[in-house]
């Protein structure tokens, strides 16, 4: 973070401010732990903060601090509208273009107040006044820690941030097993158990409160995989009927795209979930090792992310997709 733009943030939380914080659609851990982070510091500053949420949240987030707080774009428009235009400095957390805000980029598109930028992904869209944007990072959450101490202020990050901050670190981390978790991770998450944060039950929240139907379909999921051993590669499905069946929530197919590659042999993984109200197929993508899932993602899927794990969306019916998904295997250098 360099310290010219630090300076700049400075002087524009110098005075109190309306503030409107924004993470992806579809939130993860990531971005709801940043934006809820960073709102309880700016709170903690006398300013004016929202986090606005594109669309609404998961379940198995709904136990962080300040998520009762949260407005939902696509839920109340008007008044969502409303904050963000009398917002006098908008903060974008977790993502990089605009587009990966929904419908809601026609609104930030017309606002006149700055952007600030903070993510970790690659190839960083140039709408923000000042971005802090580094794909060394392995979750936006270690970010914001960074830049609030950056402002001279880490002395500020209490419980509750760092609950928040510890949450996405935890989440984008794989639990501190991807290549990005760094001595200074967990550097910060020994800061965070210091001041108090649940180390033991943030982790039996996120992850040990799943519902019946939600193993069940992570069951289906698992019948449904096909093994390509000699490419290196697994893929699975989940059709809307079988949501439907298994009684899906947002978030209970959270994760189900690492059952594939924990198979000996296997490094690329994708899963397929249709979503007939978007008309898309929702797809997620992991490696590990070299093989770019960004990339691939990008060039095939209308997508993007990191190296090993990324995500992507089809128009076409899920028969089609798989189809050109099963013609590129064999062409891929895994
Ligand atoms: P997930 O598979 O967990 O939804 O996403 C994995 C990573 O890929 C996340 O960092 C997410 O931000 C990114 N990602 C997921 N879907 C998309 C997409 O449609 N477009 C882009 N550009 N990135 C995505
Ligand atoms: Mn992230």
């Amino acid at each position: 973070m360099r310290e010219k733009n630090i300076q700049v943030i400075q002087q524009l939380l110098s005075a109190p401010k309306k503030i409107a914080i924004i993470p992806h659609r579809n939130p993860d851990g990531d971005a709801m732990g940043s934006t809820l982070g960073l709102y309880h510091f700016l709170l903690k500053n006398n300013h004016f903060p929202t986090v606005i949420s594109p669309n609404e949240y998961p379940d198995f987030l709904a136990w962080m601090p300040g998520s009762e707080t949260i407005k939902i774009y696509e839920k109340d428009k008007i008044s969502c509208t409303q904050l963000l235009h009398e917002a006098e400095l908008v903060f974008t957390l977790d993502f990089n273009a605009l587009h990966r805000v929904g419908e809601m980029e026609n609104v930030l598109n017309t606002l006149t107040a700055p952007f600030v930028m903070i993510d970790h992904h690659q190839s960083p869209d140039e709408y923000a006044l000042i971005s802090f944007s580094d794909v060394a990072y392995g979750s936006t959450c270690e970010m914001v820690y960074n830049f609030i101490a950056a402002l001279g202020k880490k002395s500020e990050i209490d419980k509750t941030i760092g609950t928040c901050i510890y949450t996405g670190i935890l989440t984008d981390s794989g639990s501190f097993r991807f290549p990005k978790t760094t001595g200074n991770t967990h550097r910060i998450v020994a800061d965070l158990i210091d001041l108090g944060v649940e180390n033991t039950e943030i982790p039996n929240l996120l992850f040990d409160n799943s519902s019946f139907g939600s193993l069940q379909l992570l069951g289906k999921a698992l019948q449904n995989m096909k093994i390509f051993y000699t490419n290196k590669t697994s893929y699975t499905t989940l059709t809307q009927d079988e949501l439907d069946c298994f009684n899906y929530v947002k978030g209970d197919t959270e994760g189900i795209v690492n059952y594939g590659l924990s198979i000996k042999g296997i490094d690329f993984s994708a899963i397929f979930i249709e979503n007939k109200e978007d008309k898309i197929i929702k797809i997620s993508f992991r490696s590990q090792g070299d093989f770019d899932v960004n990339q691939f993602a990008r060039d095939y899927f209308n997508g993007g992310g990191h190296r090993n794990a990324a995500g992507g969306k089809s128009e076409v019916s899920m028969e089609e997709t798989i189809r050109k998904f099963e013609e590129l295997i064999p062409t891929l250098k895994i």
